[in-house]
Protein backbone atom coordinates (compact mmCIF):
# COMPACT_ATOMS: atom_id res chain seq x y z
CA UNK A 1 0.00 0.00 0.00
CA UNK A 2 1.60 3.34 -1.14
CA UNK A 3 1.94 6.33 1.84
CA UNK A 4 4.23 8.88 1.39
CA UNK A 5 4.77 12.75 1.96
CA UNK A 6 2.78 15.37 0.76
CA UNK A 7 4.09 18.67 -0.30
CA UNK A 8 0.69 20.83 -1.18
CA UNK A 9 2.87 23.54 -3.31
CA UNK A 10 6.36 23.86 -4.52
CA UNK A 11 8.09 26.01 -7.14
CA UNK A 12 11.42 23.69 -7.24
CA UNK A 13 10.13 20.12 -7.77
CA UNK A 14 8.88 19.99 -11.47
CA UNK A 15 10.60 21.99 -14.07
CA UNK A 16 8.73 25.62 -15.14
CA UNK A 17 5.43 24.38 -13.28
CA UNK A 18 4.08 25.21 -10.00
CA UNK A 19 3.40 21.70 -8.91
CA UNK A 20 2.52 19.15 -5.42
CA UNK A 21 4.90 16.69 -4.59
CA UNK A 22 4.40 12.99 -3.10
CA UNK A 23 7.54 11.86 -1.59
CA UNK A 24 6.27 8.12 -1.49
CA UNK A 25 7.43 5.23 1.50
CA UNK A 26 10.05 2.61 0.57
CA UNK A 27 13.29 1.80 -1.82
CA UNK A 28 14.98 -0.76 -2.98
CA UNK A 29 18.02 1.38 -3.04
CA UNK A 30 20.36 1.72 -0.05
CA UNK A 31 22.71 4.85 -0.95
CA UNK A 32 24.86 5.37 2.07
CA UNK A 33 24.07 9.61 1.75
CA UNK A 34 20.80 9.43 1.61
CA UNK A 35 19.31 11.60 4.23
CA UNK A 36 15.17 10.48 3.66
CA UNK A 37 15.82 7.98 6.32
CA UNK A 38 12.09 7.36 7.06
CA UNK A 39 11.23 6.82 3.74
CA UNK A 40 13.67 4.52 2.91
CA UNK A 41 13.52 2.35 6.27
CA UNK A 42 9.27 2.65 5.72
CA UNK A 43 9.11 4.34 9.34
CA UNK A 44 6.77 7.00 8.43
CA UNK A 45 4.84 7.89 11.17
CA UNK A 46 1.32 7.20 9.84
CA UNK A 47 0.04 10.51 11.45
CA UNK A 48 2.44 12.28 9.28
CA UNK A 49 1.37 10.30 5.82
CA UNK A 50 -0.78 10.98 3.07
CA UNK A 51 -2.75 8.17 1.21
CA UNK A 52 -3.09 8.36 -2.44
CA UNK A 53 -6.66 9.06 -2.28
CA UNK A 54 -6.02 11.56 -0.11
CA UNK A 55 -3.61 13.43 -2.81
CA UNK A 56 -6.16 13.12 -5.46
CA UNK A 57 -8.63 14.76 -2.84
CA UNK A 58 -5.75 17.73 -3.04
CA UNK A 59 -4.87 18.00 -6.57
CA UNK A 60 -9.15 17.80 -7.34
CA UNK A 61 -9.06 20.79 -5.05
CA UNK A 62 -6.03 22.77 -6.20
CA UNK A 63 -6.07 21.68 -10.14
CA UNK A 64 -6.91 25.42 -11.36
CA UNK A 65 -3.43 26.46 -9.56
CA UNK A 66 -1.51 23.22 -9.94
CA UNK A 67 0.25 22.09 -13.41
CA UNK A 68 1.87 18.80 -12.12
CA UNK A 69 2.95 16.60 -9.41
CA UNK A 70 5.95 15.10 -9.04
CA UNK A 71 5.75 11.83 -7.97
CA UNK A 72 9.43 10.64 -5.65
CA UNK A 73 10.55 8.99 -2.90
CA UNK A 74 12.11 6.01 -1.76
CA UNK A 75 11.75 5.07 -4.97
CA UNK A 76 7.88 5.10 -6.90
CA UNK A 77 8.04 2.27 -9.42
CA UNK A 78 8.29 -0.09 -6.49
CA UNK A 79 4.62 0.24 -5.76
CA UNK A 80 2.28 -1.74 -8.28
CA UNK A 81 -0.54 0.94 -7.86
CA UNK A 82 1.48 3.47 -9.53
CA UNK A 83 0.27 3.28 -12.98
CA UNK A 84 -3.29 3.45 -11.77
CA UNK A 85 -2.86 6.22 -9.40
CA UNK A 86 -0.78 7.84 -12.53
CA UNK A 87 -3.91 7.83 -14.43
CA UNK A 88 -6.14 8.79 -12.03
CA UNK A 89 -3.54 11.88 -11.81
CA UNK A 90 -3.54 12.77 -15.21
CA UNK A 91 -7.24 12.43 -15.66
CA UNK A 92 -7.36 15.27 -13.42
CA UNK A 93 -5.62 17.24 -15.98
CA UNK A 94 -2.53 17.15 -14.08
CA UNK A 95 1.11 16.39 -15.58
CA UNK A 96 2.91 13.98 -13.80
CA UNK A 97 6.81 14.09 -13.25
CA UNK A 98 7.98 10.74 -12.03
CA UNK A 99 11.91 10.74 -10.03
CA UNK A 100 13.49 7.51 -10.03
CA UNK A 101 16.46 5.94 -9.16
CA UNK A 102 16.64 3.59 -12.15
CA UNK A 103 17.08 0.36 -10.69
CA UNK A 104 13.38 -0.92 -12.29
CA UNK A 105 13.43 -0.75 -16.15
CA UNK A 106 11.00 -2.81 -16.60
CA UNK A 107 8.16 -1.63 -14.54
CA UNK A 108 9.13 2.17 -16.29
CA UNK A 109 8.72 0.46 -19.83
CA UNK A 110 5.39 -0.62 -18.55
CA UNK A 111 4.44 2.79 -18.03
CA UNK A 112 5.38 3.95 -21.44
CA UNK A 113 2.70 1.56 -22.76
CA UNK A 114 0.06 3.50 -22.12
CA UNK A 115 -0.44 7.32 -23.17
CA UNK A 116 -3.04 7.29 -19.99
CA UNK A 117 0.16 6.31 -17.23
CA UNK A 118 3.23 7.71 -19.49
CA UNK A 119 4.70 9.94 -17.24
CA UNK A 120 5.05 13.65 -18.86
CA UNK A 121 8.69 14.08 -17.50
CA UNK A 122 11.23 12.06 -15.97
CA UNK A 123 13.94 13.17 -13.50
CA UNK A 124 16.49 10.03 -13.43
CA UNK A 125 19.22 9.75 -11.01
CA UNK A 126 22.61 8.50 -11.69
CA UNK A 127 24.50 8.47 -8.57
CA UNK A 128 27.50 6.86 -9.68
CA UNK A 129 29.44 5.03 -12.65
CA UNK A 130 27.05 2.11 -13.27
CA UNK A 131 30.00 -0.89 -12.50
CA UNK A 132 29.61 1.03 -8.86
CA UNK A 133 26.03 0.67 -8.31
CA UNK A 134 26.79 -2.51 -5.40
CA UNK A 135 27.78 0.05 -3.21
CA UNK A 136 24.16 1.43 -3.18
CA UNK A 137 22.70 -1.92 -2.58
CA UNK A 138 20.95 -3.21 0.75
CA UNK A 139 22.86 -6.10 0.09
CA UNK A 140 26.48 -6.14 -1.41
CA UNK A 141 26.65 -9.89 -2.00
CA UNK A 142 23.27 -10.41 -3.53
CA UNK A 143 24.30 -9.91 -7.40
CA UNK A 144 21.02 -7.93 -8.67
CA UNK A 145 21.65 -6.55 -11.94
CA UNK A 146 22.28 -2.95 -10.85
CA UNK A 147 24.57 -2.49 -13.75
CA UNK A 148 22.24 -3.24 -16.46
CA UNK A 149 19.18 -1.54 -14.51
CA UNK A 150 21.11 2.16 -14.81
CA UNK A 151 22.08 1.44 -18.19
CA UNK A 152 18.51 -0.10 -19.63
CA UNK A 153 16.99 2.74 -17.61
CA UNK A 154 19.54 5.55 -19.31
CA UNK A 155 18.47 4.04 -22.63
CA UNK A 156 15.10 4.58 -21.73
CA UNK A 157 14.81 8.12 -20.71
CA UNK A 158 17.32 9.15 -23.38
CA UNK A 159 14.39 7.98 -25.79
CA UNK A 160 11.97 10.74 -24.25
CA UNK A 161 12.24 14.65 -25.84
CA UNK A 162 15.16 16.32 -24.57
CA UNK A 163 12.20 19.21 -22.61
CA UNK A 164 10.97 16.43 -20.69
CA UNK A 165 13.83 14.35 -19.08
CA UNK A 166 16.56 14.57 -16.54
CA UNK A 167 19.47 13.52 -15.61
CA UNK A 168 20.68 14.67 -11.65
CA UNK A 169 23.94 13.56 -9.95
CA UNK A 170 24.54 14.16 -6.21
CA UNK A 171 28.27 15.06 -5.99
CA UNK A 172 28.93 12.95 -3.03
CA UNK A 173 33.40 12.38 -2.80
CA UNK A 174 33.47 9.16 -1.84
CA UNK A 175 30.82 8.23 -5.10
CA UNK A 176 31.80 10.26 -7.57
CA UNK A 177 34.84 11.68 -9.59
CA UNK A 178 36.06 12.27 -12.89
CA UNK A 179 36.34 9.03 -13.73
CA UNK A 180 32.42 8.75 -12.67
CA UNK A 181 31.53 11.45 -14.58
CA UNK A 182 33.79 10.50 -17.95
CA UNK A 183 31.77 6.96 -17.34
CA UNK A 184 28.28 8.27 -16.91
CA UNK A 185 28.68 10.77 -19.96
CA UNK A 186 29.94 8.13 -22.10
CA UNK A 187 25.76 6.70 -21.55
CA UNK A 188 23.85 10.05 -21.65
CA UNK A 189 22.21 11.54 -24.41
CA UNK A 190 24.83 14.82 -26.17
CA UNK A 191 21.47 17.08 -25.25
CA UNK A 192 20.93 15.91 -21.96
CA UNK A 193 20.10 18.45 -19.33
CA UNK A 194 22.21 17.07 -16.13
CA UNK A 195 21.83 18.51 -13.00
CA UNK A 196 24.65 18.26 -10.47
CA UNK A 197 23.60 19.10 -6.62
CA UNK A 198 26.46 19.18 -3.42
CA UNK A 199 26.54 16.59 -0.76
CA UNK A 200 24.86 17.57 2.46
CA UNK A 201 26.49 15.59 5.47
CA UNK A 202 23.57 15.44 7.53
CA UNK A 203 21.33 12.81 8.63
CA UNK A 204 22.74 10.27 6.22
CA UNK A 205 21.69 6.52 6.27
CA UNK A 206 25.30 5.66 6.82
CA UNK A 207 26.21 7.63 9.96
CA UNK A 208 30.35 7.19 8.80
CA UNK A 209 28.85 9.56 5.97
CA UNK A 210 28.16 12.73 8.37
CA UNK A 211 32.13 12.89 8.54
CA UNK A 212 32.73 13.19 5.10
CA UNK A 213 33.35 16.84 3.64
CA UNK A 214 31.65 17.77 0.83
CA UNK A 215 33.71 18.85 -1.91
CA UNK A 216 34.71 22.52 -2.32
CA UNK A 217 33.54 25.11 -4.44
CA UNK A 218 36.82 24.74 -6.88
CA UNK A 219 36.56 21.27 -6.75
CA UNK A 220 32.68 21.59 -7.86
CA UNK A 221 33.56 23.98 -10.75
CA UNK A 222 36.43 21.43 -11.63
CA UNK A 223 33.86 18.62 -11.67
CA UNK A 224 31.06 20.48 -13.33
CA UNK A 225 33.03 21.75 -16.21
CA UNK A 226 35.01 18.50 -17.06
CA UNK A 227 31.28 17.13 -17.32
CA UNK A 228 30.58 20.07 -19.59
CA UNK A 229 33.18 19.05 -21.81
CA UNK A 230 30.95 15.89 -22.40
CA UNK A 231 27.77 16.99 -22.27
CA UNK A 232 27.17 21.16 -22.77
CA UNK A 233 23.95 20.82 -20.52
CA UNK A 234 25.44 19.91 -17.43
CA UNK A 235 25.67 22.73 -14.13
CA UNK A 236 25.29 22.71 -10.88
CA UNK A 237 21.31 23.13 -9.53
S1 LIG B 1 18.91 8.44 -2.20
FE1 LIG B 1 19.03 6.23 -2.64
S2 LIG B 1 18.26 5.20 -0.79
FE2 LIG B 1 17.61 7.35 -0.70
S3 LIG B 1 15.58 7.38 -1.57
FE3 LIG B 1 17.00 7.85 -3.24
S4 LIG B 1 17.48 5.88 -4.19
FE4 LIG B 1 16.54 5.43 -2.20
Amino acid sequence: MIRGVLVKTTLVDYPGKVAAAYFMSGCNLYCPYCYNVELVENTLPKEDSTSPKEVIAHLQKRKAVLGGITLSGGEPLIHKELSEFIAEIKKIGISVKLDTNGMLPEKLEQLFEKPETTPDFVALDVKTAPKRYKELARDRENDSNYTKNIQKTIAIVSRMAPENREFRTVLVPPLIDTKDIEAIAQLLPKDASWQFANFRAENCLNKEYNNISPYTETKINELILYAQSFIKGAELR
